[in-house]
């Protein structure tokens, strides 16, 4: 992969921070500068070597920058680009890691100077630990990068970000942004909801009864309150910005759920094993897709 001369990392969290963590470990940027709010997080990206510096002004760290990624939480990314654009270059790759697709491309381009050299991006690795410090450089192996250009697009630009997700151990895809957000709603968000609910409920139990639930919590429960544990302004931009496809999977669920009450009230056990079957199945072909496995002793929440 040919090497980008200067690396602007607008956010330098869990996402921006493995991938400045790749780019330094291949070779593959000759400086990479980042930008953060937060004084505390800029001074610990440099300590822990993810950034040569690091700005607080967007503007200032995208200057010479010929790859920016934007890497903030998805409600703040149209901001943050609008607040870089008189530092950036017309040249400049830009590209995003958002969890969400379509509002992003409609928040950010309008503040490109060549939407030509937007790329929009998604990798879907992730953990529920944020900034800096849960930055790691295999985060991004063997799993999946989806990147959605839009109409503009410069095919070589998607090229070149193709190549860096690819030098990161990850498998692309492309698609448009708009049936990202409908995949994902169902493969991510709506289990992300689930996971806020049951949580929520048992919150709401009792003393006594959510005391007994902590202490007898078995493999089920304990998984949902790791997912559960993801990052909130994260998950609120994510389930408000993607409403439309989350409540179409909402709806859905919902009906099937109140199939499953009828048929747990009524005794069918023939119902309920044939769903049984079927989600086992759905099971082994997620393993076989190479999606199930457990990177770190606390698992992954991929979003
Ligand atoms: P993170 O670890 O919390 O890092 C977010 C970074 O953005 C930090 O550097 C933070 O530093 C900065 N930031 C936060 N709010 C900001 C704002 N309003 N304006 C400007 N900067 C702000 O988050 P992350 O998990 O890396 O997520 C970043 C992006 O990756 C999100 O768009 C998310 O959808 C996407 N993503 C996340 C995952 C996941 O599992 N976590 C997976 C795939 C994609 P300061 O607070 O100091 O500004």
């Amino acid at each position: 992969m040919k090497a980008f001369e200067r690396v602007a990392m607008l956010g330098i969290g869990l996402i921006n921070g493995s991938l400045a963590a790749v780019l330094r470990r291949q070779g593959a940027a000759g400086e990479i500068v980042a930008h953060a709010r937060q004084e505390q997080t800029r001074t610990r990206a440099v300590e822990l070597g993810l950034c040569d510096r690091a700005e607080a002004d967007p503007a200032v760290a995208v200057a010479g920058a010929d790859l920016v990624v934007l890497g903030v939480p998805p409600a703040a990314v149209g901001a943050v680009a609008a607040a870089m654009r008189p530092g950036l270059s017309a040249e400049a790759i830009v590209t995003d890691v958002s969890s969400i697709k379509a509002q992003v491309v409609r928040d950010v381009v309008p503040h490109l100077p060549a939407p030509s050299r937007f790329v929009p991006g998604h990798p879907v690795a992730g953990t529920e630990h944020s900034g800096p410090d849960a930055a790691f450089a295999t985060l991004f192996e063997r799993r999946r990068c989806i990147l959605t250009p839009i109409e503009d697009t410069d095919p070589l630009a998607v090229e070149r970000v193709r190549e860096m997700w690819e030098l990161a151990g990850s498998s692309v895809d492309t698609m448009t942004p708009e049936h990202h957000d409908r995949v994902l709603a169902i493969t991510s968000h709506l289990p992300h909801l689930i996971a806020y609910t049951i949580v929520g409920t048992v919150a709401d139990l009792e003393d006594q009864a959510r005391t007994e639930v902590f202490k007898y919590a078995a493999g089920g429960f304990t998984d949902f309150t790791r997912i559960a544990a993801s990052d909130p302004v994260m998950w609120r931009d994510v389930l408000l910005g993607n409403r439309e496809a989350v409540l179409e999977m909402l709806g859905r669920f919902t009906e099937d759920m109140v199939a499953l009450q009828r048929a747990i009230r009524w005794g069918d056990g023939e119902s309920l094993f044939e769903l049984f079957e079927r989600t086992r199945a759905i099971r082994r072909g997620v393993i076989e897709a190479g999606q199930a496995y457990v990177r770190r002793p606390q698992g992954s929440a991929k979003t």
